[in-house]
């Protein structure tokens, strides 16, 4: 038996759900097919559980995509705004965390609530359990499609079945290969908002200040964040390096800024005449993290040499000024990142110009829709891509 649909959906999470309620309220028959057990599985671990669920500060400029522009009408028709609207109007109490990031006060499972309740008002089916296996075009239009639980028929479908980080949260290719089947250019995908990883030379330097938080500006290519560092015992993680990740590429330099606030050269002259007895390390151990100043003077980290420590009376304004600039451009050059594994999204996806900008359709396919995270639209780290979930799903949901 065929059960057969206006609109079908592959993946239940932020976009998939979010189109279903939007396809549904405009009076469309609508399935949704997840194959795990409950829907929106990565909002349940979002936010340390607490769903980052949009950023104030939400703009185009927050999205890396080939195509830069892309996002733009999707945000504008679905915005910020309006999903805080729907979070009030459902009476989740919520909170701005710093850089114009909104959590929920209790958990992400009320935002999961909130968008069951939504489809059960737009009268959507959810099919939990359900693996999408295959999906094929009818000819004379409209999709079938092959899983699990049976097969599905619909004159629209709308892949929403995300990108491959996290795969213990069930996450798959799924959208990649069946873009691919279906002759959708592919921007080559790759992990992001991702830790990142040394080679044992540098690590050995690093690996037991594992756990030390630093204030930092980093950089790499176009991107620069000024948000905190985290030493791990792989590596480097925090913020700060999470964003830069979605800059960097294999083999290159990532520039760290360690006195992000403060021109260290004039700092460090200054307290050279105020406090002449206290030594280099003492001082540094103040403005750094006290156990990664030290290392300052046990290797080389930051320079050819490790530092000498001596009397502030006793050192040269140049040198003064040589590790000041070393602070603020302590070069490192990953070996890697830790992968889909622990990355927060993925990287590139279908590419945007197979996409209309304002439905989110193939342009090739009718009927064949490509919403959230599949797409090559990637936001930074801070509810940046529940909104381009919430943007492309409304985008899609409005039009299929
Ligand atoms: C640990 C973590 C924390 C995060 N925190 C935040 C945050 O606080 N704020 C923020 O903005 N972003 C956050 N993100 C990113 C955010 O979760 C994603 O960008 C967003 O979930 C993408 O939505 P989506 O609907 O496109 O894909 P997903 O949410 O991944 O949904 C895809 C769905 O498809 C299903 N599926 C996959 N393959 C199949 C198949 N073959 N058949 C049937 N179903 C299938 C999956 O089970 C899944 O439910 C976080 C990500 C992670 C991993």
């Amino acid at each position: 038996m065929t059960r057969a649909y206006d609109v079908v959906i592959a993946g239940g999470g932020a976009a998939g759900l979010f189109a279903a309620i939007f396809a549904g309220r405009r009076g469309r028959r609508v399935a949704v097919l997840d194959h795990a057990e409950k829907v929106g599985s990565k909002i349940l671990i979002s936010g340390g559980g607490r769903c980052n669920f949009t950023n104030l500060d939400t703009k185009p400029d927050r999205f890396l995509s080939q195509n830069p522009s892309f996002c733009i009408s999707a945000l504008k028709r679905y915005t910020q705004h309006d999903f805080i609207a729907l979070v009030d109007r459902h009476g989740i109490q919520w909170h701005e965390k710093k850089l114009g990031q909104l959590f929920c006060d209790g958990s992400a499972k009320e935002i999961v609530a909130m968008l069951v309740a939504e489809c059960g008002d737009a009268g959507v089916d959810i099919f939990t359990q359900c693996r999408v296996d295959k999906v094929s075009a009818n000819e004379g239009g409209g999709y079938s499609v092959a899983t699990s639980l049976g097969d599905f028929s619909a004159a629209s479908f709308i892949l929403a079945t995300g990108g491959p980080s996290i795969p213990k949260m069930g996450a798959t290719d799924f959208a990649f290969r069946l873009a691919r089947q279906f002759g959708l250019n592919l921007v080559e995908p790759r992990p992001a908002l991702v830790p990142f990883t040394f080679a044992d030379r540098d690590l050995n330097k690093l690996r037991d200040l594992s756990g030390v938080p630093l204030e930092a500006s980093v950089a790499c290519n176009k991107g620069k964040f000024r948000e905190a560092l985290l030493i791990t015992h792989r590596g480097l993680s925090g913020p700060s390096i999470l964003q830069i990740s979605s800059y960097w590429r294999d083999g290159q330099e990532v520039s760290i800024d360690l006195s992000p606030d403060r021109p260290l050269a004039e700092h460090l002259k200054g307290l050279k005449r105020t406090r002449p007895k206290a030594e280099l390390r003492t001082i540094l151990g103040e403005i750094l993290a006290r156990r990664f100043a030290e290392r300052l003077f046990e290797t080389d980290l930051i320079g050819p040499q490790p530092l000498t420590t001596r009397p502030m009376a006793d050192m040269k304004d140049a040198d003064l000024v040589a590790i000041a600039q070393a602070l603020h451009a302590w070069r490192v050059t990953p070996n890697g990142t830790e992968g889909y594994r622990t990355a927060e999204v993925t990287l590139g996806g279908v590419d945007t110009a197979e996409l209309s900008s304002k439905t989110m359709e193939a342009k090739k396919l009718p009927g064949f829709y490509v919403i959230g995270e599949a797409v090559d639209v990637t936001g930074w780290l801070g509810g940046y891509n529940f909104q381009w979930a919430w943007s492309s799903g409304h985008a899609a949901g409005m039009a299929a």
